[in-house]
């Protein structure tokens, strides 16, 4: 399919492409294959193989050691690094430290950018985004975050639980959301603090066990509870505009919520491959399985909605270059989010035992993919934001247009001709 993507982004996810089929496909079939997990070495050496090739941490810019991509550029990539368990942190574009690095790089002062973001982009570090916490906190509704930060004299002091921090147990600091003026809505009171993890009273109670998993790789990738327990932290430490917090994250969010629609179809796009080439070999009932009608259809629905997907995903980063882009970015995630759902799913019944066998990465990405449905946002909570945007313009006026027949209206039509 073509997608009139940009020279330059096709150029890149052309090199990214060959990079996953020579080196990193071929490592992660041999890790499914024996067991054998990927060792923090080897993912290093994999890094000094992206740089050599200048595909390393292509959305960061090139001061930082990134490729210097825009965003439209570098989306096409996403979708090849998506192709492997361990494509995405392959080239250093793995979530959050993805999202985390293109915060501080909008908003963090000169300082953070030195002492954080480089080291970030590098790889000698590791982050985590701390917002969702346990009942009755924030979750898909952020209005409810109960995390508070006081000030102390020059001092951030802060409390709270929070729990599926992505890597917060690994991490070497976390941007923890938290309400920093409880007397304003928290829309307009709140901050991102960037905490050091071995700050005192960083309490990481545990790595929550959770469905799918990176078991092939030596690093957990877990996703922790924390407790923040009197934490003391600079008021430099705020990480762009005191109160700004839900307006950064929401920039992080647009972006990151396509960037994961990309990874995700391309995990798709490589499942649907597996499902069509153990249909072309497998034979049943006098012929290759893949003759069966029944099959053919689901497949057909299968590549259209995927291409529907990819297509409205490259619709709103242009939006998105543009504006906000709130609505699109909704649509193009929930979309993606079922249709990957679905694509995985019919890869897995396409292979029969083996798709649910670990020779395959099939079972793994299954497991991995329903998060995406939860993740940046509930279906519903999605949902409910384009159902608001398409209910906004059917004002009274406009009821009556649609709904009645106004001979008024004809008559003037008739006279105008
Ligand atoms: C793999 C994974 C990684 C994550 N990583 C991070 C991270 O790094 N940092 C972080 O802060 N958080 C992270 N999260 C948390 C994630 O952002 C939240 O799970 C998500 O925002 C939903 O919040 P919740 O779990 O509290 O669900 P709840 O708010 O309890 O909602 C439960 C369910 O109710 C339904 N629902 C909610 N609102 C509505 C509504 N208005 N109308 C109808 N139905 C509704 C939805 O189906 C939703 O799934 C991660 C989650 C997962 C699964």
């Amino acid at each position: 399919m073509k997608y009139h993507d940009s020279e330059t982004a096709r150029e890149v996810a052309n090199r990214v492409q060959a990079f996953m089929d020579d080196v990193v496909l071929p490592r992660e079939r041999e890790a499914l294959a024996t067991g054998e997990q990927i060792t923090d070495d080897e993912i290093s050496e994999l890094w000094e193989m992206a740089k050599e090739r200048n595909l390393f941490a292509p959305q960061m810019p090139e001061e930082y050691g990134g490729q210097g991509l825009a965003f439209r550029d570098m989306l096409p990539s996403f979708e090849q690094v998506g192709r492997s368990l361990i494509g995405a942190i392959s080239i250093r574009a793995n979530a959050p430290d993805e999202g985390n690095m293109h915060t501080l790089e909008l908003v963090g002062s000169e300082e953070q950018k030195k002492e954080w973001l480089r080291p970030l982009v590098q790889g000698e570090f590791s982050s985590g985004f701390s917002m969702t916490e346990p009942m009755q906190g924030g979750g898909s509704d952020p209005k409810m975050l109960g995390t508070t930060a006081k000030k102390d004299g020059d001092e951030w002091v802060i409390n709270g639980h929070k729990w599926w921090t992505t890597g917060g147990k690994e991490s070497d600091f976390l941007l923890v959301m938290a309400r920093t003026d409880l007397d304003a809505h928290p829309y307009a009171g709140t901050s991102i603090i960037l905490v050091p993890t071995d700050t005192d009273g960083v309490n990481i109670v545990r790595n929550i066990s959770h469905l799918g998993g990176h078991d092939i790789t030596e690093r957990e990738f877990g996703h922790a509870e924390i407790k923040y327990e009197n934490v003391r932290v600079p008021v430099e430490n705020t990480v762009g505009e005191e109160g700004q917090g839900f307006q950064i994250a929401q920039m992080r969010l647009g972006g990151g919520r396509l960037t994961h629609c990309m990874r995700y179809s391309g995990m798709a796009e490589r499942s649907l491959d597996i499902a069509k080439a153990y249909l072309s070999e497998r034979e049943g009932f006098g012929e290759p399985l893949a003759n069966k009608q029944a099959l053919r259809h689901r497949i057909a629905d299968a590549e259209t909605k995927l291409h529907m997907a990819r297509t409205g995903v490259r619709h709103a980063a242009r939006e998105l270059d543009q504006s906000e882009a709130r609505i699109e970015v909704a649509m193009a995630k929930v979309f993606t989010a079922n249709v990957t759902n679905e694509i995985i799913d019919l890869a897995v019944q396409c292979c029969g035992a083996n798709g649910i066998g670990k020779d395959l990465p099939l079972a793994q990405f299954y497991e991995n993919v329903r998060a995406f449905r939860i993740v940046d946002g509930a279906d519903e909570v999605h949902r409910r934001s384009i159902a608001r945007d398409a209910f906004e313009d059917i004002r009274e006026e406009e009821i009556n247009h649609v709904l009645r027949f106004d001979p008024d209206r004809r008559a003037e039509s008739s006279t105008d001709e």
